[in-house]
């Protein structure tokens, strides 16, 4: 059924944290890799040749995901190199909090551009694109279920993509394409860590019973049981990766 050989993934924000743990960890499954980045090059190439280096294939494409056009192009280029695309991890996002009361209209659109708009576009061309029998995977957080003071646009923006994923997950019916989202709680990424005062990371850590951050791997780990023939069955779902925070 899922045979990954000779297969190919393309994650999106793939330069570093989750989505560069993700991207490894699919190279050593043995997908070829599409490493999407919006602005940092050099930390995407670093991430196509440790995969190279690993033994695997990989490319890394410029495309910022909030740009249909963008998005266009990336799934060409993918295509254009490795023949089609299998395998969709939606993965790059952005987040700024603020209280609602406080919340410009730039921290607004920012985030609704990616992580929303952007889902959305690389979700209508994985739809129209993705070779059947393929997997989407879409990122989402925990925090749509804590809701936690100053979280307000950037969780309702995952709450669009948990909506979103189960809707695909229906439509796609009859392709064998398996439509699913992650949510993962606290990671130790820089998403996460910049500009946080300790005691705060330090709070955070603690909220799980397991008592730490996540790491990129654990998500990656999550990321790739639904990519790979023991997920096959799974479709239309929000799998929490937390440590047991929600
Ligand atoms: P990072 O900030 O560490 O990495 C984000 C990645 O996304 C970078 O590679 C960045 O590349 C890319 N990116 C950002 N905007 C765009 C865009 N418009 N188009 C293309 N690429 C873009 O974040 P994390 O690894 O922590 O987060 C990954 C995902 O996991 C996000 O969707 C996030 O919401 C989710 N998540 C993270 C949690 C955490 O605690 N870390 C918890 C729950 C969910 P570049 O620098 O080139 O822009």
């Amino acid at each position: 059924m899922k045979d990954i050989k000779t297969r190919t993934a393309l994650v999106t924000g793939a330069s570093r944290g989750i989505g560069a743990a993700i991207a490894e960890r699919l190279a050593a499954d043995g997908f070829n890799l599409v490493v999407n980045y919006a602005s940092s090059e050099a930390a995407a190439l670093k991430v196509v040749d440790k995969i190279g280096s690993a033994g695997g294939r990989a490319i890394a494409v410029q495309a910022n995901l909030s740009d249909v056009s963008a998005t266009k192009r990336l799934f060409d280029a993918a295509e254009a190199e490795f023949g089609g695309v299998d395998v969709l991890v939606n993965n790059a996002g952005i987040m700024k909090l603020a209280p609602l009361s406080q919340t410009d209209d730039a921290l607004f659109d920012s985030q609704v551009a990616t992580n929303f708009k952007g889902t959305f576009n690389a979700l209508r061309e994985a739809a129209n694109r993705l070779r059947n029998g393929g997997t989407i995977v879409n990122l989402s957080t925990s925090v749509v279920g804590l809701k936690l003071e100053t979280y307000g646009i950037y969780a309702a923006t995952k709450a669009g993509v948990e909506t979103m994923t189960a809707i695909l997950a229906k439509e796609l019916r009859g392709r064998q394409i398996t439509v699913n989202a992650v949510a993962p709680g606290p990671t130790a990424t820089q998403l996460f860590l910049n500009g946080k005062p300790q005691e705060i990371v330090d709070r955070m850590s603690k909220m799980a019973p397991l008592e730490r951050l996540g790491t990129p791997e654990d998500i990656a780990n999550v990321i790739a049981f639904l990519t790979g023939p023991d997920g096959a069955w799974v479709n239309g779902q929000t799998l929490r990766a937390n440590g047991g925070i929600i």
